[in-house]
């Protein structure tokens, strides 16, 4: 660990600080966007971690950016409220032109505009994306765009969207992954012109919404890249994101064992604590082996993906190391607690639903392991 990945973690630490608990917990119970806390990492630069300096961004790589949303996640917050902008941004970044560039990346890393909605998952599609419903015609300077769109995070709270359409009939493309298309939208201007945006109450604090379109119209300028080359450019951005993910997860996972050995320590039960049996410390212990082996891989896949090497298979193996060290780490606090687990005040039960998700989302366990079954050992695809 390097002299800037220190100074980072504890600008990080020192910001999140101000984030106590109570704040979580009481966004957490109201469903409300942490947006207090989404304005003060905007504005101490963090979020434009990976936005390049001449666009006005902090030019780091994922490797830090991880460290970043890591430690918001080890502080007790959840960086699930905004950490999209990270990797959605680089489809923009590595794909828009000069002119896209140049109008939208000063203005998402000043905080001007929020790129914090990323469509692709629909309803009747799932994980098979290039099956997706949701079309974009052209008609003179204009996309129209008709479909829908389900689970769309913080669509609510953002000012962008980037939106994966079809605008070449899957019976016309040679291969099904051809003739999808990414358009930057404008969800301010678009909102009661074609888009209806509707909230989607989950188990865990997450601004996740439904998106109708009804014709909607999006400036052909809008259009990122060529057309029909989306869904390379989407799986572009995948491996930043799984990266980042884990990272989160490494963090839900250190706060799980330091929550659960300090009560360990502290809950006297039959005249001693209970971190003095062995029932109780050992999986306190397993799971800490888990969360530091997941974050050995975390900066394997982080630092290939720095050096412009192919990373597919560290970023999916630290997705599901992570996500699956979180998980068992949330459920083994929650044992450590025993009722007080459940109860809010303790935000056990808060941690343990928000890191559930990272079994599901964005890509599920199933998925990554018939990436690797396939991609990496060479077994038929399975689906
Ligand atoms: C809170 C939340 C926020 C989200 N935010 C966003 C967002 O901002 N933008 C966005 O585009 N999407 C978002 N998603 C969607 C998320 O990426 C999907 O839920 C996820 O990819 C799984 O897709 P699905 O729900 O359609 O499940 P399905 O594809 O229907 O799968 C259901 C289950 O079947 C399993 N399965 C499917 N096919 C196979 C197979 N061939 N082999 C083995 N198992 C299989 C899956 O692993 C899964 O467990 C979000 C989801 C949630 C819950």
């Amino acid at each position: 660990m390097n002299e800037l990945h220190e100074d980072l973690r504890k600008a990080v630490q020192k910001m999140c600080s101000k984030f106590s608990d109570e704040y979580w917990r009481k966004v957490d119970a109201n469903h409300q966007y942490p947006e207090e806390f989404v304005n003060t990492l905007t504005d101490s630069g963090f979020l434009a971690a990976l936005i390049p300096e001449e666009y006005g961004g902090a030019g780091y790589g994922i490797t830090e950016a991880s460290i970043i949303l890591e430690e918001i996640n080890r502080s007790g917050g959840n960086a699930g409220a905004c950490h999209a902008q990270m990797y959605t941004m680089g489809t923009l970044l590595r794909h828009g032109s000069k002119v896209q560039k140049e109008e939208y990346l000063p203005k998402i890393a000043n905080g001007n505009l929020r790129l914090q909605a990323f469509g692709v998952t629909e309803p009747d599609t799932g994980t098979d994306t290039t099956q997706l419903k949701t079309t974009a015609e052209q008609k003179g300077d204009r996309y129209v765009v008709n479909g829908q769109k389900v689970f769309i995070s913080r669509s609510q709270f953002s000012d962008l969207m980037i939106l994966l359409v079809r605008t070449t009939p899957l019976k016309e493309v040679q291969r099904r992954t051809h003739g999808l298309s990414v358009l930057l939208v404008d969800i301010k201007k678009s909102l009661g012109n074609g888009m209806t945006i509707r909230p989607i109450r989950t188990m865990m604090n997450h601004a996740t919404t439904e998106i109708y379109f009804d014709n909607l119209e999006v400036p052909v300028d809008n259009l990122i890249g060529e057309e029909g080359k989306g869904f390379h450019y989407i799986l572009d951005g995948m491996n930043a994101e799984r990266i980042l993910i884990a990272a989160e997860c490494i963090g839900d996972g250190r706060w799980f064992v330091d929550r659960a050995t300090k009560y360990a320590g502290q809950r006297i039960v039959f005249g001693r604590p209970i971190g003095q049996n062995q029932g109780i410390q050992f999986p306190i212990a397993r799971a800490h082996v888990n969360v530091e082996a997941a974050d050995l891989m975390r900066y394997r896949a982080a630092q290939l993906f720095d050096e412009g090497k192919p990373c597919g298979a560290e970023a999916n193996m630290a997705k599901l190391l992570a996500a699956d060290a979180s998980w068992e780490a949330a459920n083994v606090a929650l044992q450590t607690h025993g009722g007080f687990g459940f109860a809010e005040e303790y935000d056990i039960e808060r941690k343990f639903r928000e890191t559930r998700l990272y079994q599901v989302a964005p890509i599920s366990t199933n998925l990554i392991l018939s990436f690797i079954a396939e991609h990496v050992l060479g077994l038929p695809r399975s689906y």
